[in-house]
């Protein structure tokens, strides 16, 4: 059995499974400070007899082995975690490998072995929820480069007469800021939830989201691209945002998955809403057969 946590700015969800990515057990523990937050998902796994731990993290993290503060969170507008060494201390708490990874990226990992990005080497997981953001899979390799992809924070074009100025902390209209849930919810003055599906929200959401995945798709070229998060549950979306890619793309790319199978190139994760915790699983596979290798 495999420990896996995904770790997000309002809950820890914690689990063990196995190496086919089946979840057997898990809890959810409110983030609050990191010591009480940390004790408890300590408590967790005491006795749960687990070989390896694999732990998908919100952000931004150092990720980086040779940095000294490898592990830490950094710039995290959860203030509480700002500066913190997660991987450290959880380290100290339990004497198990642990491998750590942004959570999108344990999310692409996890639906590359098991869902919806198996038997590809280059796809894209994109989450739109609280916040944006996404993880990469590059010639078979998850990528991190210098830190690890910021994919929600590329730059969008405003749409005609669009003045709301955007939510996000650092830039204000990035896509984060004028696409992620809560920005339909400032914006508008209603959850998206309870935004009816005729309402013009989805229609910019979508314009604002397909602008995103043209400026992924011309840089990194993905095979697929997998939409998940809370927002993405507005299924109606899908089909508005393969149609806008589509018309932003306006034929230069000429590959049969945007030309004639575009529903099979923008889909939802496969694993659903488990892909984050079976990249917990996923990423403590890695971290026990990295160890067989060294
Ligand atoms: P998090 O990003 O915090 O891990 P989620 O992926 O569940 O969590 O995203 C939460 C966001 O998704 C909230 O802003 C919420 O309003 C929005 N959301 C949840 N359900 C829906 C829905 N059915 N339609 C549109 N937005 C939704
Ligand atoms: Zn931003």
């Amino acid at each position: 059995m495999f420990g896996a946590i995904e770790a997000g700015g309002t809950k820890f969800v914690c689990g063990i499974g196995d190496d086919r990515g089946r979840i057997v057990d898990q809890i959810t523990i409110p983030t609050t400070v990191p010591e009480e937050t940390l004790g408890r998902v300590a408590e967790y796994f005491q006795n749960k007899a687990i070989r390896a731990l694999g732990l998908g993290c919100f952000g931004p993290l150092d990720l980086d082995p040779a940095s000294p503060t490898y592990g830490f969170l950094t710039s995290t507008p959860k203030l509480a975690w700002r500066g913190f060494n997660i991987l450290a201390n959880l380290r100290r708490r339990l004497a198990v490998p642990i491998a750590i990874d942004t959570d999108v990226n344990a999310a692409i990992l996890a639906e590359h072995r098991w869902g919806a990005a198996q038997g590809l080497h280059t796809a894209l997981y994109l989450t739109v929820g609280t916040g944006i953001g996404g993880g990469i899979l590059v010639e078979g390799q998850i990528l991190h480069g210098m830190m690890h992809p910021e994919a929600g924070h590329v730059i969008v074009r405003r749409a005609a007469g669009d003045n709301f100025p955007g939510v996000c902390p650092a830039h204000g209209d990035c896509l984060e800021g004028m696409a992620s849930g809560p920005a339909i919810e400032k914006r508008w003055g209603s959850k998206g939830r309870d935004l009816p599906l005729d309402h013009p929200a989805w229609d910019l959401e979508a314009g604002y989201l397909a602008q995103g995945l043209v400026t992924y798709i011309c840089v990194l070229s993905p095979q697929r691209i997998l939409l998940g998060g809370g927002v993405m549950q507005q299924a109606d979306l899908f089909p508005r945002i393969r149609q806008k890619v589509r018309e932003m793309l306006n034929g230069y790319i000429q590959r049969p998955e945007i030309v004639a199978n575009i529903e099979e190139y923008i889909v939802p994760p496969g694993l659903g809403t488990k892909s984050g915790l079976c990249g917990g699983l996923a990423l403590a596979m890695k971290a026990t057969e990295a160890r067989k290798e060294g």
